[in-house]
C-alpha cells in the first residue's frame, strides 16, 4: 500500500515539475521572442502590403512611417487573429494592424492593448446574443474587434468616400480604451475630451434636426457613432472636413494629435513649409 502511494506521488510530482519547466520555458521563450521581434525591422513584404492598401501610409514621411511600422509590427504580434470559418492570411492582418496603427499613430504608447483578439468573419455575421447582422464591432466584455473582411476591403477600395469599417471600429475601441483602467487609459486630453462632446452634441443635434453638413446621417446616432464617422472622415476627406467644420476638425487633430489635412490623402500641399 505504501508503495503505491509512493509511486502515485512520485508520478504527481513528476507531472508538477514538467508542466512548471514547460511554462517556465514559454515564458522564457516569447520574452526572448519579443526582444528579439523589436530588434528586426518590419518586413519588406509587410511594408509593401501597408504601401499598396494604406492611402495614408504613403503620405507619410520616413520617421512616421518608422513609428507606423513599430506599432504595425507590435500589433501583428500581440494581437490573437481568430479567423472565423477562415484562415487569417498574413496580408489581412497587416492590412487590419495597419489601420489601428493610423488611427493610434499621434498617440504614445498606445495600441489599444484591452482588445488583445482581432476576430475577423468572410463576411457580415450574425451576433448570437442579439440576433443582429454585423458587419462589424467592439466587445470590451471578451476583449474583441470583430470584423467583416469583406466590408473591411471595401474601406480600402476607396480611400476617399469617408467610409471605412476598420477606421470606424478601431475609433470605438480608441474611446473605450481611454475609460478602461489599465495603464493604458486617460491618454485622450480630459479638457479636449470635453469639447470633442460639447462640439458634437451640437453637430448630432443638427443632424437629427435634417440639417447635416457633412457626416452621413448615422452619426447622429450617438456621441460613440459620431467619433467613429468623424475619425472615418478625418482620415478620408480631411480637407472638405477643415474646410466644412473647422472647429470639430481643429479638436479631433489635438485630441488624435494627427493632421490629415496637413499631408493627408488628397492634400495639395504634403508637408507644407519641410515639416511633417
Ligand atoms: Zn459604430
Amino acid at each position: 500500500m505504501e508503495t503505491v502511494f509512493q509511486v502515485v506521488m512520485a508520478l504527481l510530482l513528476t507531472v508538477m515539475a514538467v508542466a512548471f519547466l514547460l511554462k517556465f520555458t514559454k515564458e522564457f521563450m516569447d520574452a526572448v521572442g519579443i526582444a528579439a521581434y523589436g530588434l528586426v525591422p518590419l518586413s519588406k513584404a509587410h511594408r509593401a502590403t501597408l504601401e499598396r492598401w494604406n492611402a495614408y501610409y504613403r503620405t507619410l514621411d520616413h520617421a512616421q512611417r518608422k513609428e507606423f511600422d513599430r506599432r504595425v509590427k507590435e500589433l501583428l504580434y500581440e494581437k490573437d487573429w481568430l479567423g472565423k470559418g477562415f484562415p487569417v492570411s498574413w496580408e489581412m492582418r497587416v492590412r487590419i494592424a495597419g489601420t489601428m496603427a493610423q488611427v493610434t499613430l499621434g498617440l504614445e504608447r498606445v495600441l489599444l492593448r484591452h482588445f488583445t483578439r482581432i476576430h475577423i468573419f468572410p463576411g457580415a455575421y450574425v451576433n448570437k446574443r442579439t440576433g443582429r447582422r454585423h458587419l462589424g464591432e467592439v466587445n470590451p466584455a471578451k476583449r474583441a474587434i470583430v470584423l467583416s473582411w469583406a466590408h473591411f476591403q471595401e474601406g480600402h477600395a476607396n480611400p476617399a468616400d469617408g467610409r471605412n469599417l476598420g477606421l470606424h471600429e478601431t475609433a470605438h475601441a480608441l474611446w473605450l480604451e481611454n475609460s478602461i483602467e489599465n495603464g493604458e487609459d486617460d491618454f485622450l486630453e480630459t479638457d479636449l475630451r470635453l469639447r470633442w462632446q460639447e462640439l458634437a452634441r451640437e453637430e448630432i443635434a443638427r443632424i437629427n434636426a435634417g440639417e447635416e453638413r457633412f457626416f452621413r446621417k448615422y452619426a447622429g446616432t450617438n456621441q460613440a457613432e459620431f467619433f467613429a464617422v468623424a475619425v472615418e472622415n478625418f482620415f478620408e476627406r480631411p480637407l472638405d472636413y477643415q474646410a466644412t467644420l473647422p472647429d470639430l476638425y481643429a479638436c479631433m487633430k489635438d485630441l488624435l494629435r494627427q493632421d490629415p489635412a496637413g499631408h493627408g490623402p488628397g492634400s495639395p500641399a504634403v508637408h507644407p513649409g519641410g515639416a511633417p
